[in-house]
């Protein structure tokens, strides 16, 4: 069968005959041989061509023993002429990425003797393993220094090297192969055994960025972007960050340190906000009966600061011999605040809680609370804490 591919990577219209069509159970679609094709089939990591046959889409391209199989819905008339046309924006957008991938391995195998060992090219992502690590430092000067063999422009070279030619050739992806080897050459930069379409000068490429550097069996993934790609990417983050530095009235640069101020100043006022609960609490202990009229003290409270209500039962088990509880939260329905919207039997809430007594055994008062308010809760004898879906009144009840 003809590669067109081989021939003119620019051939997107062609005709050819049809050999076989035949049905397959499992993907549940034709199976068309062609005796010629444009359409590169899935191989070497890389996606298969998109496209059509009569105007009917080519939804897969596989190749089997040198065979290349187009997947389709509907059946082909065996002996027929099909017109075929290959997706070029996408064969394009492939060829960008993967002469892109070339010349970032050959970088990594110049300078730190790395073997690319791994590639997956799709619609969504590029990724490349190496043997060897590499950090984001390091990955951003290769980056730099192949973006500069995308400005100069050279060619991308297919070379068919007769066997002895080969034996002398030093390039990458090194295997026994039956046949002819081809080899994709970028001068002075890479060498490599590949199958696949690429870019006839590196200058088609447009940029290329790395967007991700991640350790992986013991040496690095990297992402790429190249072509429309990264322009994409990088038209959504600069609206992202154009968007942000607006809206904090910063430059665009400065949106990181913006980010962190705010961030800190956040952090600052929940500071504040939980030091003012605090004190709140505190007040409100003050306006609970005396030691002398009540030995228990029980206070119900929106704020659900911890480490205050915590201690605002240590405080409370200073005075009242006692069990000593803050009942935090509110109305479950309307996320109300707590106090009178709860009281009565008249609705039931959710209410986080701390026990604590010097006296009287809190387990005891666990258990009441677990079996009569079906409370989850746990502790020890001096402090207990849960939560409680009850009406206030409910509560007092049982604690007070
Ligand atoms: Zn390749």
């Amino acid at each position: 069968m003809r590669k067109l591919f081989y021939e003119d990577i620019n051939i997107t219209k062609f005709e050819a005959q049809v050999l076989s069509c035949d049905y397959d159970q499992d993907r549940k679609l034709y199976k068309v041989l062609l005796d010629q094709t444009a359409f590169f089939p899935e191989e070497g990591g890389q996606s298969a061509d998109i496209g059509t046959l009569n105007g009917m889409e080519v939804v897969d391209a596989q190749i089997k023993d040198d065979l290349i199989y187009h997947y389709v819905e509907q059946a082909i008339e065996v002996g027929s002429t099909v017109s075929g046309l290959v997706d070029w924006n996408q064969r394009f957008d492939f060829m960008q990425q993967h002469s892109g991938e070339h010349i970032l391995s050959g970088l990594i195998h110049n300078k730190y003797g790395y073997n690319n060992v791994g590639f997956h090219l799709s619609n969504n992502e590029v990724t490349m393993d190496f043997n060897g690590p590499l950090d984001w430092e390091q990955a951003r000067e290769i980056e730099l220094e192949a973006n500069k063999i995308v400005y100069q422009n050279l060619p991308v070279n297919i070379l068919y090297p007769t066997n002895d030619e080969l034996i002398n050739m030093e390039y990458r992806s090194k295997i026994e192969i039956d046949g002819q080897v081809r080899i994709v050459e970028i001068p002075g930069v890479d060498m490599c055994a590949c199958c696949a379409p690429h870019v006839a000068t590196t200058g088609q490429i447009g940029i290329l960025k790395i967007v991700g550097v991640q350790s992986y069996k013991g040496g690095v993934r990297l992402n790429i972007l190249c072509g429309e790609r990264a322009l994409k990417d990088y038209s959504l983050k600069y609206d992202s960050v154009s968007a942000i530095a607006q809206d904090m009235s910063t430059k665009q640069e400065q949106v990181v340190e913006g980010y962190q101020r705010l961030k800190d100043e956040c952090q600052a006022y929940k500071y504040k906000v939980n030091e003012l609960q605090a004190k709140c609490l505190s007040m409100s202990l003050a306006a609970l009966p005396s030691p002398e009229e009540s030995e228990n003290a029980v206070l119900f409270t929106d704020i659900t600061d911890n480490m205050a209500i915590r201690n605002a039962v240590n405080e409370l088990m200073e005075k009242y011999s006692g069990y000593c509880g803050v009942f935090a939260g509110g109305d479950m329905a309307s996320d109300n605040k707590t106090g009178d919207d709860c009281d009565g039997d008249k609705k039931v809430c959710n209410y986080r809680f701390v026990i604590g007594s010097k006296s009287s055994d809190c387990n005891e008062l666990a258990q009441k609370l677990r079996s009569e308010l079906g409370a989850k809760c746990g502790g020890n004898k001096v402090m207990i804490q849960g939560s409680v879906e009850a009406g206030k009144s409910e509560i007092e009840r049982i604690v007070v």
